[in-house]
């Protein structure tokens, strides 16, 4: 960690919060306090520079021009590449998963370059966009439980040799290359299909990034209930797709 609090940055709010994304920046930032850990959050718009000293990057979901959008001004900024080769923590969801990685197709049916800071490349999807609940087995190296997130997105994307799956799908699209994966992750940089905000369904996420960003095995308990409740509800409407 950069100093004694702990830096979360919510990047381009303005471009990129989809389906409730923000809540993933609510959810790091409360399990945080409720541990007595001091935490700074930084919301930084597009027309803002992203600071390169944060612990954690929250990304979110965005439509197809938005996208466009905050990759540009992301490619330009710099930040987040800086960010992340100092060891800095990267959590994108979605537009924000296809922009950190190689590449994506943009809305003018172009490939538009990403940040590159994880090995994955999003291609156009032909068939039906992939909408609906996910239920999905998080790589056991990570040691989280199933996950269940929300997905909308037109685009799949192919995983490279550096980065591994995230999760294997039970229900669900995911990458959408056939594979039965979801999302990819490669050391401190971590990216999903799952909007919900995925870390309200699944705060052992968010516990996650902070044992990462801390450097510790383990965090003290918090209440679950609610978590637990929202989990088992969004689990049983994903085992029971419409
Ligand atoms: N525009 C992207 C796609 O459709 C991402 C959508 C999203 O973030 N929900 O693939």
């Amino acid at each position: 960690m950069s100093d004694s609090s702990l830096r979360l940055v919510w990047v381009y709010p303005d471009l990129l919060s989809t389906y409730g994304d923000q809540g993933n920046a609510l959810v790091v930032e409360r399990r945080a306090r409720q541990r007595g850990l001091d935490v700074t959050r930084i919301d930084v718009r597009s027309d803002q520079q992203v600071p390169t000293s944060g612990d954690i990057y929250l990304i979110g979901g965005g439509e197809d021009r938005p996208q466009r959008l905050a990759a540009e001004r992301l490619r330009r900024d710099g930040g987040i590449n800086r960010a992340v080769a100092n060891g800095a923590i990267v959590f994108a969801v979605c537009a924000g998963y296809q922009i950190i990685g190689n590449e994506f197709i943009n809305d003018l049916g172009r490939v538009e370059p990403g940040l590159g800071v994880l090995d994955v490349r999003s291609v156009r999807n032909e068939g039906a966009r992939h909408v609906g609940d996910v239920l999905a087995d998080v790589d056991e190296r990570l040691g989280l439980p199933p996950l269940t997130g929300f997905e909308n997105h037109q685009g799949n994307t192919v995983i490279g040799p550096s980065a591994r799956p995230f999760a294997r799908l039970r229900y669900g699209g995911g990458n959408g290359t056939g594979d039965g994966t979801e999302g990819a992750w490669c050391d401190t940089v971590f990216g999903t299909y799952m909007h919900g905000p995925v870390m309200a369904r699944n705060p052992q996420i968010a516990d996650m990034l902070l044992k990462l960003a801390l450097d510790v095995n383990a965090l003290p308990p918090v209440d679950e209930r609610w978590y637990e409740a929202l989990r088992a509800e969004r689990i049983a409407a994903a085992s029971q797709p419409a």
